[in-house]
């Protein structure tokens, strides 16, 4: 359906012809994506189900305030993404406008002094890294790729991070916010003219404005975000050189003052106590786990390609590091002297002798010895999305956040079990079975854990396969579970045979009925229902309340 003649005009008058389009050729563009074949439907499809009704490309804040004020004139909805890295980020119903916020794309301001910087929403934490290092600071860039918004994240989706021991979730690295709300007004939240603090004076509306997960789009636009930025105590820069296998580049050198190591465990408890006793004593810059033992090889041997990584299974490299670092993690140490990181390793080696963990042999073979650390410490600037591909499609069976001991009880065994079920069919990866994800915040007092693994996403058994999987994790000890933030809160995925909106409704009664309470702040900032709301609380089955 497109949009009406009159309509179109006025959105042209607002960001000009070269900024707006409703061709199919470029509006396809708008539906192809991560996870589309998770949305709910007859069979597992490659786009979503709606396109956009047009995509316009705001230059600043006022044209957005423009466009958001005439949509909620003339009965328009819309949808803001910044990068647009997942289905999350396209509308599931008829009648929105996305608009991309591409050119809105300048670091405004960095504040070495007072450690932080102000961005807008197409700064990738690439740019930010790149500008923080120069001023001795970095900062707490996603899974998803330092080619993703800062902002994006940061605002309204999700938060966790792998340098978040020591960096923080980013829902908390969030400062000051400007925010065009879904009517149109604009908002700023934080200190007036500056940018140290999100909250005051007065009330916070931080968990109106993003609650845990982010709104998601469907709260209006932010258009700038103040982060705060982290001590960094690596060289200001970080020269590359081309022929590095996991990236094709990789760094020249590696810091003098940085160290990799990968300790692993012969249980889940032995992990959980070493966590704790690694957090009391406050080491460890980053401290995360990669998913699969194929992953983990990645990050330590360098995968050039998909075709690598089956080399490696095929040689029986993956099951040798199975057998040889069952539950492995890594723990990046940084010392600002030569003394502070032998104390790092010190207190390291004693804290793993303590906890029963140790430092596999075979992380010292030479096949990893060259990248392990000038490539690892490349998967904390450039991330590590290049390297989740392998199957063609990556999914987590599911995303809890909470103290180590609680999460992992979930995360360690039963997911292994529920793996091995699904590898034994034959249509999911088979990558070894110890895959969960973790992320750790504030010296591992609490940590993020997902279940990652892969599917075909070109083959419908397969596909069919990972879904299934993921409702079955749902299912298990779901009383246990609750109170945990799954991650269907939000994104695609989630028990296949329900939409989004009838899983919100499914779980809410179990978390508070939050999906009420966020409802009733929809309708009191979004009285014309015009900010998208397919990916906020219960969607579009607000109705059925
Ligand atoms: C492979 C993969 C790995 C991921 N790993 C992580 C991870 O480790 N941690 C994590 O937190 N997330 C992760 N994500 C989820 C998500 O992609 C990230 O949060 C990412 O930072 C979002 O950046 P983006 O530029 O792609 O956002 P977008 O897709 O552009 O936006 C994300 C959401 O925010 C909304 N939004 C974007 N910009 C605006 C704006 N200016 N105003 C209002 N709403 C807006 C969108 O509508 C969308 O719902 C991952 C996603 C993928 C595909």
């Amino acid at each position: 359906m497109a949009l009406q003649r009159d309509i179109y005009q006025i959105f042209t008058d607002i960001v000009g012809p070269e900024n707006i389009n409703e061709e199919a050729v470029i509006l396809d563009g708008y539906t192809f994506n991560w996870l589309v074949e998770f949305n709910p439907g007859p069979g597992p499809g490659k786009y979503m189900d709606h396109r956009p009704e047009a995509v316009l490309l705001p230059g600043n804040v006022e044209e957005v305030q423009a466009i958001v004020r005439a949509c909620n004139k003339h009965g328009v909805k819309y949808k803001a993404i910044s990068t647009g890295y997942g289905s999350h980020g396209f509308p599931q119903q008829e009648g929105v406008i996305l608009l991309d916020m591409k050119r809105m794309n300048r670091i405004i301001e960095l504040d070495a002094k007072n450690k932080f910087a102000v961005v807008e929403p197409y700064v990738v934490w690439a740019q930010l890294e790149a500008e923080a290092l120069k001023r001795g600071l970095f900062t707490t860039p996603v899974q998803a790729g330092s080619q993703a918004s800062v902002l994006a994240n940061v605002t309204s989706g999700w938060g966790m991070n792998v340098m978040g021991n020591h960096g923080g979730h980013n829902g908390r690295n969030c400062l000051g916010v400007e925010w065009v709300l879904p009517t149109g007004e604009l908002l700023r939240l934080g200190p007036e003219e500056a940018w140290f603090c999100g909250d005051g004076p007065g009330p916070s509306l931080r968990g109106i404005m993003r609650g845990h997960c982010g709104a998601q789009g469907g709260m209006g636009v932010f258009t700038k975000v103040g982060i705060k930025l982290h001590h960094w105590p690596g060289p200001p820069e970080l020269p590359t050189e081309t022929g590095g296998l996991l990236t094709g580049y990789r760094l020249k050198k590696a810091p003098d003052n940085a160290k990799v190591v990968t300790p692993s465990f012969k249980d889940y408890d032995s992990m959980t106590e070493f966590l704790y006793l690694l957090g009391q004593a406050e080491v460890g810059y980053a401290v995360f786990r990669a998913g699969e033992p194929d992953h983990f090889l990645s990050i330590m041997a360098g995968a050039q390609s998909n075709k690598t990584v089956k080399e490696w299974h095929e040689s029986g490299l993956v099951a040798e590091a199975v057998k040889n670092m069952p539950h492995p993690i890594s723990v990046f140490l940084f010392g600002r002297s030569a003394d502070e990181m032998a104390f790092h390793e010190k207190v390291l080696l004693k804290v793993l002798e303590e906890s029963g963990g140790w430092i596999p042999e075979f992380t010292q073979n030479p096949l990893f010895a060259d990248m392990r650390s000038n490539e690892s410490i490349l998967t904390l600037v450039a991330n590590d999305t290049h390297f989740i591909h392998h199957g063609g499609g990556f999914v987590i069976a599911a995303g809890y956040q909470g103290t180590p001991a609680s999460v992992i009880k979930h995360m360690g065994y039963p997911m292994e079990r529920l793996k091995k079920k699904y590898i034994e069919e034959g249509n999911i990866v088979d990558d070894g079975l110890d895959s969960t994800y973790h992320n750790s915040f504030d010296n591992n007092s609490y940590v993020y854990m997902e279940l990652e693994y892969h599917y075909d996403a070109a083959d419908p058994e397969s596909v069919n396969a990972a879904r299934r999987c993921v409702t079955e994790e749902r299912d298990n000890d779901r009383e246990e579970k609750d109170g945990f933030e799954p991650n269907d809160i939000a994104l695609c995925i989630g028990d296949y045979t329900k939409t989004l909106q009838e899983r919100i409704l499914d779980m809410g009664p179990h978390y508070g009925n939050f999906h009420i309470w966020q409802e009733k702040i929809k309708q009191a900032f979004d009285p014309q229902d015009a900010s998208d709301r397919s990916n906020y609380g219960v969607g579009l089955l607000a109705k059925d309340l």
